[in-house]
């Protein structure tokens, strides 16, 4: 047996058509997992479906809609079988200072990116706790872990997540479901290098903070995901695990 395997396991990635979500539902099939995408832009999910094959399948679900959430997770249990794997890779972004930042932008980026975050969560290890198994990723940052300038509310909703994380752990633990958080340091996806190149001076800030030469790729969130949702990590729960080059210990 590989204990590296997601064969006959099935996972739900938020946000999977796009950077790091695509990242992590590519190396999830290519571990033998079976996974669902969703997103609101279904002509993302779509080109992203063509390029995961057949044992992707995608749900064009906007994950702020909590009302809709209990249904969305009660039929995908139902029409594509139980759902292993939660990765909770969704997120919205805002660059601006705090003083700058308005209460309904504060409140948009807390409500997808954590508040969604726990409805999905709580929806999928109903059903987990039932089957006595399950793995929920979060998706954080390293703004959630140390300063970084003009990502005030964003960095609060990733450091709050390490705050979920770790009381789902002391409530979850009984039933055999995990809970882990992985924190990318800057990774290519098309939406970060959109940001890095329109700003030179932050782009070599960065390039300085990371110790290794080069940002992350997508595929190196995918192996990380890969291995906290499989059996080689039954005993890993609650961490925060850095996938960043050094950068979170690059001072
Ligand atoms: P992308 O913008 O490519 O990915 C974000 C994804 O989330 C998109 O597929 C988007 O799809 C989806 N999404 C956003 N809002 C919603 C919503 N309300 N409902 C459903 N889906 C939604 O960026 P990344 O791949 O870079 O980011 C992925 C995750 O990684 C985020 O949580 C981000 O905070 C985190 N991260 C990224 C880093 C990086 O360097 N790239 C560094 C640290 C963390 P759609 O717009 O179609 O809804």
């Amino acid at each position: 047996m590989n204990i590296f395997s997601l064969k006959g396991k099935r996972a739900l990635v938020t946000g999977g058509g796009t950077g790091i979500g695509l990242g992590i539902s590519k190396a999830f099939i290519e571990a033998g997992a079976e996974v669902v995408i969703t997103g609101r832009r279904e002509e993302v999910l779509q080109d992203a479906f063509k390029e995961l094959g057949e044992n992707a399948r995608y749900s064009v679900f906007d994950i702020t809609n909590k009302k809709e959430i209990p249904a969305f997770i009660r039929d995908l249990e139902t029409q594509f079988g139980a759902i292993d794997i939660l990765v909770n890779n969704a997120g919205i972004h805002l660059k601006k200072f705090s003083n700058e930042t308005t209460d309904e932008e504060f409140e948009s980026i807390i409500q997808t990116n954590l508040l969604s975050v726990f409805s999905l969560t709580r929806e999928c290890a109903k059903y987990m706790a039932q089957r006595k198994s399950g793995v929920i990723l979060f998706i954080g940052s390293m703004a959630g872990i140390f300063g970084i300038d003009r990502v005030s509310a964003y960095g609060t909703s990733k450091a709050a997540l390490t705050g979920l994380m770790q009381n789902l752990v002391t409530e979850y633990s009984k039933d055999l479901i995990r809970v882990n958080t992985i924190a990318p340091g800057w990774i290519e996806s098309p939406m970060f290098l959109n940001a890095i190149n329109a700003d030179l001076a932050r782009k070599e800030k960065i390039t300085n903070r990371i110790a290794m030469p080069s940002y992350g790729k997508p595929a190196d969130i995918g192996h990380a995901a890969v291995f906290l949702s499989s059996e080689a990590a039954r005993y890993i729960t609650g961490v925060v695990l850095p996938v960043d080059g050094g950068a979170s210990v690059n001072f």
